[in-house]
């Protein structure tokens, strides 16, 4: 393996999946829906492919989904993108964000990222060749401590990551925490790479896209996909929306990266993007009344659960158990409690800042969130 990706393990997510099937554990780990998208989205990919839409795309993406997702973003955020240069549809937000690091990180750059984080950043920067600043976001409520996020940031910083609603934890950056990053952002010149594909799950507060605060879309690469919204994440279609000027570099390294994306698929996202509100009322809905059976089940068993305001995620404490570290308790709950769960280690540059803490999802039908808890019940 090349040097840049020496310090890279097995991803976590393929590693607790493989391990959930070979032991018959539920699988409250990688968060995959074991439930199916909507049949409407999935017809309209079913017509393009019979309509002959089966050649490469256009390398930005197809013209209507480009419109759709342009659409969306106004109605959620009120910003105005031009769809044909501010939009750019990836193989999934993890492409986006690869397009986005390698197309605008130059070897050497400074770029920021809040611990714990979705382990794609840490490898893509890898990738890149940045030098990664790390600002660790603690529990229970994970919020952003200010002041070492002053002390870092400096006008050597090039880009600072944020997610929210967040993976894993949950937390959701406030308004204030946003405009503080903002103001930084500006006073420093730092760009903001925002992934927000959890949007649409945020249960309790608004979600906000730091784009549209005040002097900030000019500096921001929002990324976003259809995966978590509809249920489709092996799909693999998600977006960037950034100012030209941004927008051009991650086109570049799309283009050397995957070209384009699967063509019959763009035709379904943009059915989905054009569904009225009333689906994503009833997806937060359903996703409120799964993540109440899991949290009341996981304090049943005795977990500490932490606080979660989006996302399909809650991050437990699992000491209480009396286990060393949190691969030790992940690998007790899968053999022999027949539960999989994420060790969330693999989120932190440093794995003893994640090691009291264990993710698990709520993305799964009813009847497997209710067998993991009662095995939780009764064999933990
Ligand atoms: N985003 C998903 C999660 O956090 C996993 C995606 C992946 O497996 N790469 O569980």
């Amino acid at each position: 393996v090349a040097k840049r990706l020496e310090k890279l393990k097995t991803t976590i997510f393929t590693k607790m999946s493989m391990l959930a099937i070979k032991h018959g554990a539920r699988n409250l780990g990688q968060g995959f829906p074991n439930f199916d998208g909507p049949e409407f989205v999935k017809d309209a990919a079913i017509q393009a492919i019979k309509e002959g839409e089966n050649q490469y795309a256009r390398g930005c993406g197809v013209p209507d989904l480009n419109s759709a997702v342009a659409a969306r973003f106004k109605k959620d955020s009120g910003l105005v993108v031009d769809p044909e240069n501010e939009v750019t549809i990836t193989t999934g937000c993890t492409e986006a964000i690869a397009a986005t690091m390698l197309g605008l990180i130059n070897p050497g750059d400074e770029v920021i990222l809040f611990a714990p984080f979705y382990d794609s950043y840490e490898a893509t920067l890898y990738m890149a060749g940045a030098d990664i600043k790390i600002i660790t976001l603690r529990p229970p409520n994970f919020s952003v401590p200010i002041d070492d996020l002053k002390s870092i940031i400096s006008k050597n910083t090039r880009a600072i990551l944020v997610n929210t609603p967040h993976n894993p934890t949950g937390k959701m950056f406030s308004r204030m925490e946003l405009g503080t990053i903002a103001s930084l952002c500006i006073e420093n010149d730092v760009l903001v790479f925002s992934d927000e594909v959890y949007d649409k799950l945020a249960f309790e507060e608004d979600h906000i896209s730091i784009a549209s605060l005040p002097g900030m879309y000019e500096r921001t690469v929002t990324l976003n996909s259809l995966g978590k919204t509809f249920s489709l994440t092996g799909w693999k279609i998600g977006w960037t929306i950034a100012p030209p000027h941004l927008t051009w570099g991650i086109r570049q390294a799309h283009s050397y990266l995957t070209f384009a994306t699967s063509t019959p698929m763009q035709f379904g996202a943009a059915e989905a993007l054009r569904t009225s509100d009333t689906y994503y009322e009833e997806l937060k809905k359903d996703y409120l009344h799964k993540k109440g059976i899991l949290v009341e089940g996981l304090k049943a068993a005795g977990f500490v659960v932490h606080p979660s305001a989006g996302t399909y995620f809650v991050m437990v404490d699992h000491t209480s158990f009396g286990f060393e570290n949190d691969v030790a308790f992940c690998e007790h709950l899968i053999k022999e409690v027949g539960v999989a769960a994420i060790p969330t280690s693999a989120f932190y540059l440093n794995p003893e800042d994640g090691k009291n803490l264990v993710r698990f999802t709520f993305c799964k039908d009813e009847d497997t969130l209710r067998e993991a808890v009662e095995r939780m019940k009764a064999k933990l």
